[in-house]
């Protein structure tokens, strides 16, 4: 009975842990992935963080679903399950992939037939492949009748990609992070890219150890700042003031470009009489940072040969999240700091798949390729190429969907690979809301919090079980191959929505990814001249490219921008009242994020062992000092409070922490922080304040 192993083989693809894409080869043997190991991709040059390189067996963890789900008749759905798995799961009883399939789609088909299309909403996946996430949307549209349609951009770039649109025409990035290596000065702002983007951090400390000029801006420090030449921990909330400030010098010292601004920009004038109320000796109060630092580091962006400036979620997570961006935007217009080698804007993207999802119209108020629902000559398109008729009207977000949920409005949901029972803004309101549903879909690879509240739950594959393709934060479209098969009875997701498809009515028989490619780059003339033969030979190519062979645009708008004139707009952003104001009941300003080792609502990463072994436990962070006034030791259990709810955690002692700021991660279940978080949203971006509510922190008796 000796058995001869199978030799390992590697399969190419890409590490579905975050917006850096780094492309990696799974070494498998028995249909088990025993390595993995970094390949020489665009983004990583054989790097990978710990994510990439050990975070895997949530493939095998005995939690994956394997069967089908059906909520057993009368077991109510009580918001308390997303805490008790084990009795949530007792809920449910298996089922056939028919009864499952028959059961999912009869109470779709009867709420929008009896109700109306509008009383459906769905949640695709940022984390699933472009395929995926085009045709999930695409079911919607067409399938449910509505543009009820979201994914967790929502929750991260939303209000970047709300000032982006508006001011220069794209919501994408304009240059890769590998310009670092041609930048003269890289201005780092609301962005922690050791932890979130970890690959992306060390091309920017390589930048920095080669002589870039370094500029780090944001409440809390980080790492990073060794590096640094000049670090700016402003008061939380306060991005407007100091970039507004950094504006006033500029335009009252005369560093603009001149030339630049003639040439390809609107709204001078208007943002000149706006900057001039921020003289830096007026804002530094306010934003916590020395008028001469604000000074010195304006004329550095200014007078720098090349600034390319990357932001993150500190900036976009806020309840004037567009503003702060749009103050952004205007610094880098106005230096003409945009379009030549070492210069752009680029958000970094969380998600491993968040621009590709976007690119694809998995968002309520555009159809694929960022055309607005209301644009009458898109939707005519888009509706000869589907066969269908479109509804103008924009849908709901995510956490109006979730809000429409409590009212009753929304009746029924399809929620593919998302986790709002984690993710969402005051998640009691956000669970009551899907616990009220008469009808929860949950496609996902575990019994999640969110499938804890489902009616039907269909076992789902995981990325390195699947083909497809992701497109990361450089623009760059790689490909994905399935390098083991899924667990039992569960199925590709793309086989999945085909058959719910076909169940409400639509005749579809896509039977392969790339079936859906070819479609997609009819849809998408952003994805011109790139195929599926190009990306299994060469398996990334960055878009917009220009013809069959060419190699796709890293840098964009060298010379005109995406807008019906091709010029830009400067758009001035005004101060507004942080969303809470700490006050003597709730005296901390809370702050919540991910780390390094977890990933999001922490599903697949708090499921593989060597992440889950690193940070094993939900920690709230203070600075050392604010520990002792409260008399805390590191380590004990302390208990934050804030105007929603009240959780406990371990006390971590954090020196790069300003006085006053708690930090928690999100990806705890039994100590979600997303309970405390307030859910009140930026007018345009509809992204809730993640960053900022006030708090309360005492230790636990
Ligand atoms: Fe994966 Fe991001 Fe880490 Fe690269 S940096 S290995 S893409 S988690």
């Amino acid at each position: 009975g000796h058995r001869v192993a199978e030799p390992a083989r590697e399969v190419a693809s890409v590490c579905p842990y975050c917006g850096v894409g780094c492309q990696v080869g799974f070494r498998v043997r028995d249909n088990r992935i025993e390595e993995v190991v970094g390949r020489d991709g665009p983004s990583n040059q054989g790097r990978l963080c710990v994510k990439g390189r050990f975070g895997f067996d949530y493939l095998t963890h005995p939690d994956r679903l394997t069967k089908p789900l059906i909520r057993i008749e009368g077991a109510t759905k009580d918001p308390a399950d997303c805490l008790e798995p084990a009795r949530a799961r007792e809920k449910f009883r298996e089922a056939t992939w028919e009864e499952a399939m028959d059961r999912a789609a009869a109470g779709l088909r009867s709420i929008r037939d009896g109700i109306g299309p509008n009383a459906l909403a769905g949640f695709g996946s940022a984390k699933g492949s472009n395929e995926e996430a085009y045709l999930f949307q695409k079911l919607v549209r067409t399938g449910f009748g509505t543009n009820n349609v979201d994914h967790c951009t929502r929750l991260c770039h939303a209000a970047s990609v709300a000032a982006l649109l508006e001011g220069i025409g794209s919501g994408a990035v304009t240059a890769p992070f590998m310009a670092v290596h041609e930048a003269d000065l890289i201005f780092i702002i609301g962005a922690r890219p050791t932890e979130n983007h970890p690959v992306a951090a060390t091309f920017i400390k390589d930048a920095a150890l080669r002589g870039a000029t370094l500029v780090i801006a944001d409440p809390r420090g980080s790492s990073l700042d060794r590096f640094a030449t000049e670090v700016l921990r402003f008061t939380p909330g306060e991005d407007v003031a100091l970039l507004n400030a950094m504006l006033h010098v500029i335009l009252a010292e005369n560093l603009q470009d001149d030339a630049f601004l003639a040439a390809r920009v609107d709204g001078l004038a208007a943002l000149r009489a706006h900057a001039e109320a921020y003289a830096p000796e007026v804002m530094e109060a306010r934003c916590g940072i020395p008028a001469e630092q604000i000074r010195r580091v304006a004329r550095l962006f200014a007078r720098s040969p090349a600034a390319l400036t990357l932001w993150g979620m500190g900036v976009s997570q806020s309840i004037h999240g567009t503003d702060n961006a749009r103050a952004l935007i205007a610094l880098t217009l106005v230096c003409g700091q945009l379009g030549r080698p070492g210069t752009g804007l680029h958000p970094l993207r969380g998600q491993n798949n968040v621009q590709g999802a976007s690119d694809a119209g998995l968002i309520p108020m555009m159809l694929p390729d960022y055309h607005r629902t209301g644009d009458d000559a898109a939707r005519a398109a888009m509706e000869a190429l589907w066969g269908a008729v479109l509804d103008p009207a924009p849908g709901l977000t995510v956490v109006e969907i979730l809000n429409a949920a409590e009212r009753g409005a929304i009746r029924g949901m399809y929620i593919m690979g998302e986790n709002p029972a984690m993710s969402d803004p005051d998640l009691a309101h956000a669970r009551a809301a899907l616990a009220r549903l008469d009808h929860l879909v949950v496609q996902d690879l575990f019994l999640t919090e969110t499938a804890a509240l489902a009616d039907v739950v269909l076992p789902a594959s995981a990325w390195p079980e699947k083909d497809g393709t992701v497109t990361n934060t450089n623009r760059q479209v790689q490909i994905g191959r399935a390098a083991v098969t899924s667990p039992g009875e569960a199925r590709q997701d793309l086989a999945i929505i085909v058959d719910m498809a076909r169940r409400l009515g639509l005749g579809w028989t896509y039977a392969h990814p790339r079936e859906v490619f070819a479609e997609m780059t009819q849809a998408m003339p952003s994805l011109a001249n790139i195929t599926w033969v190009r990306l299994e030979r060469e398996n990334s190519v960055t878009y917009p490219c220009p013809a069959p062979e060419a190699p796709g645009e890293e840098i964009v708008f060298h010379d005109r921008f995406p807008t019906p004139d091709g010029r830009a707009l400067l758009v001035p952003a005004g101060l507004s009242q942080p969303e809470e104001l700490p006050d003597a009941a709730f005296p901390f300003v809370l702050t919540t994020g991910r780390q390094l080792e977890h990933w999001h609502t922490g599903a697949m990463t708090r499921r593989a062992s060597v992440l889950d072994a690193l940070e094993p436990a939900a920690t709230v962070s203070l600075a050392p000092g604010e520990l002792r006034r409260l008399g805390i030791a590191a380590g004990a259990r302390l208990r934050v409070t804030t105007r929603r709810a009240s959780i406990e955690g371990v006390a971590r002692a954090d020196p790069a922490l300003p006085e006053g700021v708690v930090f928690m991660p999100f990806a705890f279940r039994e100590a979600a922080a997303n309970l405390l978080t307030d859910p009140r949203l930026d007018p345009y971006g509809k992204i809730p304040g993640f960053k900022l509510c006030a708090a309360r922190v005492e230790p636990v008796p």
